[in-house]
């Protein structure tokens, strides 16, 4: 094993990524071919693995990114609402090495966004291997290596099986990867289509309908807002007690001014301070079916993760009546849904604004770093595991997490390659001693 390694190390050090087609696999008639990477494998094109990629190559590692959609940030582009913008002013979610183009807005658009990160990737010269779904990335212990096989191709297609191989392996899959779609009582009964807030572009599809939204997030407020704006009628359903908090407050970004605040008060002052400001502007959220959780909004985002949510404009519309607010689903019938409080109303559609999950747990073949329940991180913050496997953009800090976890992994990535470059190829030193 150790001289066909070896013999690997030499062959990269004229080809990069060096391939062997290794013959049929998966009895379908797939093809089967091996890919030695030099550098890390970054699974995922979004803002995260995009970001590592650049910290890495402005080191001088290069690295491989491998994407399951047809584009990068596919998130962004295809899985979300057209009136989306950033939630977070726009120094908040610069990546590194390239700001904002100055004439942007405060919160660019979802557009914006999307050609930011284009013009990225084509500045730094990234070109992630599109149509690439990573199934199954394992460590291989006697190799010192991890085997990172993903399927090309669509499912009609005989697709293309492809071994990575590589000392580095960086998850950049987002916490946001798969749509969650809890199951409701009568589902299958009810008459009208019911879509997650994935698959919700606007409301002009909706325009004089009855729709219930499930859930309050960002997501389902902001959902809410678009389809009163084009003329429906949405219902929001509000489960759990929920943060509401303005966007802006004394002239700057609640964000801002809590992260400014937070260098001189303890939490505790600064979420007392937050609801003081926000019952001032927004009055008693209560008051319009909006409980507040007892715990302040950033001590609950420090325990829970749970995001407040910033108001852009659906507080109003509940206040006016234009959106209502609802308790939680009973059951849903033929044309209308039950509530727990007993009230029945007709509906046409159901927009399901319940979140999304982590996808880590089906493809990672490893029990320590990920929960095999959530498929986050187990350690709060958590950015790097054992054996080289890194983790970037599970903090649950956004952009700014994004950001951090690419410099962070990228300086850790960099100190080992320098190390090897001065003795071996990167192969070489870290064959096992047979
Ligand atoms: C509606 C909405 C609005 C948001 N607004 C903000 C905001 O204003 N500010 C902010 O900081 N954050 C915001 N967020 C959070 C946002 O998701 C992240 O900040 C950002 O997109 C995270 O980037 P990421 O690269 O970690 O994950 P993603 O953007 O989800 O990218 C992960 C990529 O991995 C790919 N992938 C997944 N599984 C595989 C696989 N098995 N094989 C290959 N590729 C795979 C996906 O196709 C995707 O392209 C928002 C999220 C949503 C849903």
């Amino acid at each position: 094993m150790a001289s066909y390694v070896k013999e690997i190390g030499g062959k990269l050090s004229n080809d990069p990524f060096f391939t062997e087609e290794i013959g049929g696999g998966g009895g379908g008639g797939d093809k089967m071919r091996r890919v030695w990477v030099p550098g890390p494998v970054i699974v995922g094109a979004g803002p995260s693995g995009l970001a590592a990629a650049v910290c890495l190559k402005q080191k001088g590692v290069p690295s491989i990114v491998l994407e399951r959609s047809n584009c990068i940030a596919s998130l962004w582009q295809l899985k979300t609402y057209d009136r989306l913008r950033l939630h977070l002013p726009k120094q908040f979610c610069e990546l590194p090495f390239m700001s904002f183009p100055v004439e942007f807005p405060t919160y660019p658009s979802k557009n914006q966004f999307v050609s930011y990160l284009e013009v990225y990737a084509e500045r730094f010269d990234i070109r992630p291997r599109f149509n690439e779904t990573v199934a199954e990335a394992e460590y291989d212990h006697t190799l010192g290596f991890w085997r990172v096989r993903s399927k090309h191709g669509n499912p009609d297609e005989i697709t293309t099986v492809t071994e990575y191989v590589s000392r580095w392996l960086i998850v950049a899959t987002g916490e946001n990867a798969e749509a969650v779609m809890p199951k409701l009582d009568g589902m299958d009964v009810f008459d009208g289509p019911i879509k997650h807030a994935s698959l919700y572009k606007s409301g002009e599809e909706f325009g004089g309908k009855k729709v219930l939204v499930v859930g309050c997030g960002n997501s389902g407020m902001e959902v809410s807002l678009d389809l009163c704006e084009h003329r429906a009628s949405p219902s929001l359903v509000v489960r759990d007690a929920v943060h509401v908090l303005p966007r802006e407050m004394l002239g700057k970004s609640t964000f801002g001014l809590s992260i400014w605040l937070l260098k001189w008060l303890p939490v505790r002052l600064v979420d007392g301070f937050l609801l003081m400001v926000s019952r001032l502007i927004l009055g008693d959220t209560a008051k319009f079916g909006l409980d507040r959780p007892i715990i302040g909004p950033l001590r609950l985002k420090n325990l829970s993760g749970k995001t407040p949510v910033l108001d852009v404009g659906t507080l109003a519309k509940i206040k006016t009546g234009h959106i209502k607010v609802r308790p939680s689903i009973k059951r849903l019938k033929r044309h209308a849904v039950e509530f727990v409080d007993g009230r029945i109303e007709r509906y046409d559609s159901v927009i399901m604004a319940t979140g999304y999950r982590s996808n880590v747990p089906s493809w990672l073949k490893e029990g320590e770093m990920f929960g095999k329940e959530d498929g986050l991180p187990r350690k709060p913050f958590g950015w790097k595991g054992k054996n080289g496997l890194y983790a970037a953009g599970f903090t649950n800090r956004g952009l700014l997490g994004s950001s951090m976890d690419a410099k962070r992994i990228a300086e850790d990535i960099e100190r080992c390659w320098k190390a090897d470059a001065k003795f071996c190829t990167p192969f070489t030193q870290s064959l096992p001693s047979t």
